[in-house]
């Protein structure tokens, strides 16, 4: 089997405790209001703007809360705000684009000093599931999306532990170009 569940991720931010307290207040506990796929990973009603030099984005934080704080946009809003975000594994964000995180309702602000990224397109996978495939964690594949706007993605990165879910994830800008909508299954090409 090596179908895969297509998933898009729109835009969104990562919070360190420690941003968390000086956007929200002291000790402030996020609000979850959907869980994600990946398991203990969830939507939050709470809401940050993104400010870079040319402009502004809001974005829904996604909690729990990370070690460091890291903002996923597309290329397009990158290029929207004016930063220079480079293509990277989630968590790997030395040397990211920096931008200043601002809460909408009381201007709180914190300034990132690199955190700014476009996640590289990836595939989560069980050790099982990628045992099913015959794909290893760090492998590159390709996966070909059908659609009216049928798409091979090359370039994707797999990601392999016991914590995931089996799915892909894309950005707004992939979504679109693929019009990957709905749900969508992918076919891994190894
Ligand atoms: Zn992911």
């Amino acid at each position: 089997m090596k179908e895969v569940l297509v998933e898009t991720s729109a835009r969104h931010v990562h919070v360190s405790r420690e941003d968390l307290d000086v956007l929200f207040g002291k000790g402030y506990e996020l609000t979850n209001i959907k869980d994600l796929s990946q398991p203990g990973q969830f939507a939050c009603a709470e809401k940050v703007l993104v400010v870079g030099p040319k402009g502004t984005l809001k974005a829904s934080i996604l909690g729990p809360t990370r070690p460091a704080s890291q903002v996923e946009i597309s290329l397009t809003d990158a290029r929207t705000i004016g930063v220079k975000a480079p293509i990277r594994e989630s968590g790997d964000v030395a040397g990211s684009a920096p931008c200043k995180l601002v809460n909408p309702e009381t201007g709180a602000e914190v300034e990132l000093k690199e955190g700014v990224i476009v996640a590289k397109r990836h595939i989560h996978l069980t050790p099982a599931a990628a045992a099913e495939m015959g794909v290893a964690d760090k492998q590159i594949v390709s996966v070909e999306i059908k659609s009216e706007r049928t798409t091979v993605f090359g370039d994707v990165v797999v990601r392999v532990s016991e914590k995931f879910a089996p799915a892909m994830h894309i950005d707004t800008d992939e979504s679109n170009a693929a019009c990957a909508f709905g749900t969508v299954m992918g076919t891994v090409i190894v």
